[in-house]
């Protein structure tokens, strides 16, 4: 017997939840053996100012070619990582990896990298930081580290001060995902950061809705009295950017501007005809 949500609190084990713990541990045996068989991969997703109209800098998303699977989403591995400690290591490559691949690109973009709460928990986040600036030769303020409020939530105090540790050293750090949690707002005071990005559940249904015009409304006019940069998420339709943009969002990144891809080759229109 398991526990489960059930009226009772107790069920019986079924074949299915057999199957999905099978799966999960098979996941968590294979993730170990990813990182050495050198089975992940960066791709890069350009961020546009929507006032300049040039390209600010590219998110780092984490890809895993699974041998057999084919590609497995981060949104389905990142969980069992961070459940099997694996996202201290596997946290580490991507810090790493990212500001290696930014300090070789043409242009002076920044690199975005997103950073688990769990990575708050392990060694030294700070030092981490630091080592991969130094040893890629990134310059800290072409750094920017994605955090979501769930970093807040749990050691409030512990990881405030390992933020403001980072920021010291002239990265720069935005709220991922803002206004799914329960209390972004709050979060806002608590921590100078340098910008939040709205989340696409809220783009989705730009530019008609008017709920979700009046939320990120409130999102932008607050930002903009903190001085905080407001970036939106998943923007699909030139209707969504231009709404974004009459909103007072400063920039947008989604699949108009450009999908994750493996290089960012196709950004730098000079690299391309010296190459051709
Ligand atoms: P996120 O940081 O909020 O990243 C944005 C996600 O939205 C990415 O999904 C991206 O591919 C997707 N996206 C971008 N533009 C659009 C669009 O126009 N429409 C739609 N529908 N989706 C769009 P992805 O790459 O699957 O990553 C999912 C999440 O996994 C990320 O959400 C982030 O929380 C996590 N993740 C990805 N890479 C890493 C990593 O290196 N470390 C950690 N800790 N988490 C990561
Ligand atoms: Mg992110
Ligand atoms: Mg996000
Ligand atoms: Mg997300």
């Amino acid at each position: 017997r398991v526990k489960s949500e059930g009226r009772n609190g107790w069920c019986f084990f079924r074949p299915e939840m057999d199957e999905q713990l099978q799966r999960r541990l098979e996941m968590e045996q294979d993730l170990k053996r990813a990182l050495a068989d050198n089975q992940f991969q960066l791709y890069f997703q350009p961020l546009l100012d929507l006032g300049s109209h040039e390209i600010t800098s590219f998110e780092a998303l984490l890809r895993w070619h699974h041998p057999v699977r084919g590609m497995v989403s981060p949104a389905e591995f990142i969980p069992v990582a961070e459940e099997s400690g694996l996202i201290g290591p596997l946290g580490e490559w991507v810090l790493k990896t990212a500001c290696n691949a930014a300090a070789n690109w043409p242009q002076p973009w920044r690199i975005a990298v997103n950073i688990s709460p769990l990575q708050f928990r392990h060694k030294s986040l700070p030092v981490l930081v630091k080592k991969a600036l130094k040893a890629s030769g990134l310059p800290a303020s072409r750094l920017e580290l994605e955090i979501t409020e769930s970093v807040l939530l749990e050691n409030e105090k512990q990881n405030l001060s390992i933020l403001t540790q980072i920021r010291e050293q002239g990265v720069r750090i935005a709220m991922d995902d803002f206004g799914t949690g329960y209390s972004s707002l709050s979060y806002l005071r608590a921590f100078p950061f340098d910008k939040i990005k709205i989340d696409q559940s809220f783009v989705r249904d730009l530019p008609h809705d008017r709920d979700a015009l009046s939320i990120i409304r409130a999102i932008t006019d607050m930002a903009q009295s903190l001085g905080v940069r407001i970036t939106a998420e998943g923007v699909e339709t030139p209707a969504q950017m231009d709404a974004l943009k009459d909103l007072g969002c400063h920039e947008a990144q989604g699949y108009l501007i450009g999908r994750p891809a493996p290089g960012i080759d196709a950004y730098c229109p000079v690299a391309k005809t010296v190459a051709a």
